[in-house]
């Protein structure tokens, strides 16, 4: 194996067990590894910190291991277990629910790797070049490790890998292929698109929250705003929602949710649901909606766009405040990894102050325990929400 040697103090990260390495923190490599490539990592003084994939980019080591072990198909299966374990203390794999992540890169101490399952079927994603090139022994063991509950794997990575890698890589299964493509989260059903559809097909990270929108449902009207495959709203549905409306600016996410819909609740003329823009469905919107969902999609993909994106969740935001009914309760969403919680908050808060509403949180949300965040790697928290009472 190739090994990087680092300049001074710059192993004080990994003791504290930060499983990236960038760019600037190398002094020298033995020899100038293959993208995706597994290399040792020693300090400035020749002592071993860690073992990761190598790959072109400001993150230059992403870290599987600081114990000296051979990452191989055993190692695979040992990391994946422990991921499998939580996921059984969390309580995602019983029941009525089959729909989880078993895998969430960095949280499971698997940096690139993000593998979600439905049903029998388990999606995988690599997001570095490494995890692409070890994907075969992957798709071992963790059909090792889940034994027949795992009869397909999908690998879905060609929107996820650094393109100027050239891997020529495409979407397919590694195992099986026979798949049931309906799935089911809490008692629901919905179609999956492996093929097509945005991350690994679904939107699992809004389980427990989605549980909590239907208990605010009841007898109440209902704007899902940014509803992609519906999950909110057949939540509300099932909650007991008087109305249900459903807007996504992609026809694709519409038909979708259609579909989705009627498969939980055939022919149920509460639902109804609309290609339009966002902010021009809400300029216009004449129902008098008392429960609001906007969940976007990630406004700022980096940091430098952070200005922007907290300038677009206020208004957002301000214009729900305008248009909700007194007494009404707002599900608001951000999962921009480059804006926390606090950023957040305050982008909300200066909505509500605009709209002139008085405004109670009554929830702080977050993201999912299968979700979970390297307690090591605070970069891995990205979702985040709150839910407003409007006066
Ligand atoms: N709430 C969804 C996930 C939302 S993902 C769930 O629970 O699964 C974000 C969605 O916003 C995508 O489906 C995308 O098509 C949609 N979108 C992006 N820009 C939009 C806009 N300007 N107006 C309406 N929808 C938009």
């Amino acid at each position: 194996m190739k090994s990087i040697f680092l300049k001074r103090g710059k192993d004080e990260s990994l003791r504290r067990f930060h499983p990236w390495i960038f760019s600037g923190a190398i002094q020298r490599m033995s020899e100038e590894p293959e993208e995706g490539e597994k290399v040792m990592v020693f300090t400035s003084e020749n002592e071993y910190i860690a073992t990761g994939h190598f790959q072109i980019g400001s993150i230059m080591v992403r870290v599987l291991s600081f114990d000296n072990e051979t990452i191989d198909q055993s190692f695979y299966e040992r990391r994946l277990a422990t991921a499998k374990d939580v996921r059984r203390c969390i309580g995602v794999m019983d029941g009525d629910n089959n729909t989880y992540r078993l895998v969430h890169g960095e949280g499971d101490n698997l940096p690139g790797l993000v593998i979600d399952i439905y049903g029998n079927t388990a999606v995988m994603q690599a997001h570095s070049v490494g995890m692409h090139l070890d994907r075969q022994i992957i798709a071992q063991a963790l059909k090792a490790v889940m034994g027949d509950d795992i009869l397909n794997i999908f690998y879905k990575s060609e929107a996820t890998l650094p393109f100027k890698a050239e891997l020529g890589q495409e979407n397919g299964f590694l195992l099986g292929g026979d798949t049931d493509d309906v799935a089911m989260e809490n008692g629901l059903k919905f179609h999956v698109d492996w093929l097509k559809g945005q991350k690994t097909g679904f939107f699992v990270d809004q389980r427990d929250n989605r549980s909590l929108l239907e208990q605010y449902s009841k007898g109440r009207k209902v704007l899902n705003m940014f509803c992609y495959t519906g999950g909110f709203s057949f939540y509300a549905m099932r909650g007991g929602a008087e109305l249900v409306h459903s807007v996504d600016s992609s026809q694709k996410a519409i038909d979708l949710t259609k579909a989705n819909v009627e498969l939980n609740f055939p022919n149920d003329k509460r639902h109804e649901a609309y290609a339009e823009d966002a902010f021009k469905f809400m300029e216009k919107m004449q129902t008098p909606y008392d429960l609001i969902i906007l969940d976007p999609p990630a406004f700022a993909k980096h940091k430098d766009a952070l200005r922007n994106a907290l300038k677009g969740y206020t208004r957002l935001n301000r214009k729900a405040f305008e248009k909700i009914q007194p007494g009404g309760i707002l599900f608001t969403f951000s999962c921009s990894q480059a804006v926390n919680k606090d950023q957040f908050r305050s982008a909300v808060f200066t909505a509500a102050a605009q709209a002139g509403r008085n405004v109670r949180i009554l929830h702080q949300l977050h993201q999912p325990a299968d979700h979970p965040i390297n307690i090591y790697h605070p970069e891995g928290e990205y979702l985040k929400g709150l839910v407003l009472y409007v006066e």
